[in-house]
């Protein structure tokens, strides 16, 4: 039986892996479909501590695992199926295998929604991006025309950051009205370099024959006239879908699917812990991430204690 059991292998999984091996609890986690977690997905981080010239997230990932494997963590491929929390020990299922733990912590991040456009995941990492905290300052963004996608609190921060960079921001929506709070929505439109364009849909990311970014196509929904609009970054920013659905019912979440932490990294269920983007909808940062899985594992240390005293 395992002492720890570690879902998702990104920033917030492996540094509680790294915390809970520290603490000689010999941890078990789970690598997902997605060994590395979101940031592998990026090139150049720039802004996790420690690395003056940036990283590369696949090397900032692996020189994480490298880390936590140091104390002892065991990294297994593989994906959680199923969860039987109504007992203890916990009851696992891996890939069809049963595994059974007395602690768990959920560290199983949040995916993007996309467009849904082949364009779009053509062009992603050549222009199109789901992080304008990321990428926003890339030199490829600088003092060039932005379109943000999305109406929400996400969009309106994501284009108002963008306006440090970019020449202009277009914000498009496919309502007539921002979805965002009053207060935000107002900012944003009183923002001189963000202009928005309403009632409208991306259809295309142009220019995939090119390999980058060089505006996109748009269709009015209202007149369903079409249009180009140039641009050299696309930031979608039309939510996240944490991966809570396995706990859904069982573990305390919000509307959205975030779990909803009780007491520390603690969730309603006493052993069960939550660490990262899967609980985090406001920060959404690698460094968040593991400061989040440094707290979980100690919070899952300390539970361990008091139950053997
Ligand atoms: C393109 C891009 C660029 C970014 N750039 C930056 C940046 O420059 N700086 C920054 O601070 N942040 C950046 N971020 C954000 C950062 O990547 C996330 O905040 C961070 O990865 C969150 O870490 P996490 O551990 O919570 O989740 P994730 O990194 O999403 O990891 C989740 C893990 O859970 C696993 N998993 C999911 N379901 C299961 C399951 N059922 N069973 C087993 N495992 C499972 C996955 O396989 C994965 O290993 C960027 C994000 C993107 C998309």
């Amino acid at each position: 039986m395992e002492k720890v059991a570690i879902i998702g292998t990104g920033c917030a999984g492996l540094t509680a892996a790294l915390y809970a091996a520290r603490a000689k609890l010999n941890p078990l986690v789970l690598t997902g479909i997605m060994p590395g977690g979101l940031l592998t997905t990026t090139s150049i981080v720039e802004n996790y501590p420690g690395f003056p010239e940036g990283i590369d997230g696949c090397e900032l990932m692996q020189r994480m695992q490298k880390q936590a494997e140091r104390f002892g963590a065991r990294i297994k491929f593989g994906t959680l199926e199923a969860a039987d929390l109504s007992r203890e020990p916990f009851v696992l299922t891996v890939d069809g295998e049963r595994m059974e733990t007395e602690t768990l912590i959920i560290a199983s991040g949040a995916s993007h929604r996309h467009l849904g456009l082949e364009s779009e995941d053509l062009l992603e990492r050549k222009g199109v991006t789901y992080c304008a905290t990321c990428d926003g300052a890339l030199p490829l963004f600088r003092d060039q025309p932005l379109v943000v996608v999305g109406g929400g609190d996400s969009a309106c921060e994501e284009a108002t950051y963008l306006t440090r960079f970019g020449s202009v921001v277009y914000l498009v929506h496919r309502r007539d009205t921002l979805r965002a709070s009053k207060i935000m929505a107002q900012r944003t439109l009183a923002h001189a370099k963000i202009q928005p364009i309403w009632d409208s849909v991306v259809t295309e990311v142009l220019d995939v024959k090119q390999d980058k970014v060089t505006g996109v196509r748009l269709k009015n929904l209202r007149t369903q006239k079409e249009s180009v609009l140039a641009a050299a970054g696309v930031f979608v920013a039309i939510g996240h879908i944490p991966n809570t659905q396995l706990f859904k019912g069982v573990i305390d979440m919000d509307a959205n699917g975030y779990i909803i932490p009780r007491q520390g990294t603690m969730t309603n269920v006493p052993g069960v812990f939550v660490a990262g983007d899967c609980s985090d909808h406001v920060y959404r940062q690698a460094v968040t991430a593991a400061g989040l899985g440094c707290a979980a594992a100690i919070d899952a240390e300390r539970y361990l204690a008091a139950r053997n005293e």
